[in-house]
């Protein structure tokens, strides 16, 4: 939406476009985008995202929110911002009264640590949830910070208290100077296995690596799939117990990355 935040975050996936490095011009006039939007009547939803839209005025995210709305087929419009961790005084009453207008409007903030759930962070999301918005939480893998399950857990369950429900963990993005905050990607799925089962289903993120080049999200799971085949699928659960469950249909299953790996362990 702009390349302005509340403020900058070290490992930010847009640090090329935000705070003024300047290799994106910064927009003013959504004209094109808009007109993008109302041509193609495949376009289901629309992301706003960062920079935040949420340091524009009032007025200026109720004219933004009122055009994309008056698109008939986009059928639900999301922000995603951090303006309600950083910056909570601007998540105003006037502000969610504008927002609730708007239905279905969705949000997706991004909280790394329980110690940012701050009493006023946690007044400005109940503001935002008692207007009506499902809120989501992204969080990034951060060396020291939030590498470790008691830190996430305290987090998701707080989160949950302030009506957000976790969303995404993403393992780090590889920008530039951020290498000394990455962890290993089998830190975070350590993370998510000590997480489900564990604790409520509402309080498990799905752990991502967003692929580089440009691949998208890709879900990283604990290996909770030890056989797959046209019969049966044998799993495992969060204890480590061991069942087996009847495939049905003709479907040519085809599961070889663990197959080898596990019959040692299935037909001894
Ligand atoms: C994460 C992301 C989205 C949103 O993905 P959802 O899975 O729909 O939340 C959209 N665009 C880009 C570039 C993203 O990285």
């Amino acid at each position: 939406m702009t390349d302005r935040c509340a403020s900058y975050c070290r490992y930010c996936t847009r640090s090329r476009v935000v705070s003024g490095v300047g290799e994106q011009e910064l927009h003013t006039n959504f004209e094109e985008a808009y007109r993008y939007l109302e041509t193609h009547t495949e376009v289901r939803d629309v992301l706003l995202s960062g920079g935040d839209a949420l340091i524009f005025s009032d007025d200026k995210i109720d004219k933004l929110l009122s055009r994309l709305r008056a698109i008939k087929h986009i059928e639900f419009l999301r922000i995603g911002t951090r303006v309600p961790i950083f910056l909570p005084q601007r998540i105003t009453p006037e502000l969610c009264a504008i927002f609730a207008e708007h239905h279905p409007l969705w949000m997706s903030v991004h909280v790394n640590h329980p110690r940012e759930l701050t009493i006023e962070v946690k007044q400005a999301l109940e503001r935002l949830a008692n207007a009506g918005i499902p809120l989501g939480n992204q969080s990034v893998l951060l060396a020291g910070v939030n590498d470790d399950l008691e830190t996430m857990k305290t987090l998701v369950h707080k989160l949950l208290m302030c009506r957000v429900r976790p969303y995404y963990i993403y393992q780090c993005d590889l920008i530039n100077g951020s290498s000394h905050l990455r962890t290993s990607v089998a830190k975070g799925i350590e993370i998510i296995e000590g997480l489900r089962g564990h604790t409520t289903g509402y309080a498990v993120p799905q752990f991502v690596i967003d692929a580089p080049g440009g691949g998208g999200k890709v879900p990283i799971n604990p290996g909770y799939i030890l056989y797959h085949d046209n019969e049966k699928i044998v799993i495992r659960n969060y204890e480590g117990k061991i069942f087996e469950y009847p495939e049905t249909g003709n479907e040519n299953v085809q599961f070889a990355p663990q197959r080898e790996y596990h019959d040692e362990y299935l037909y001894s």
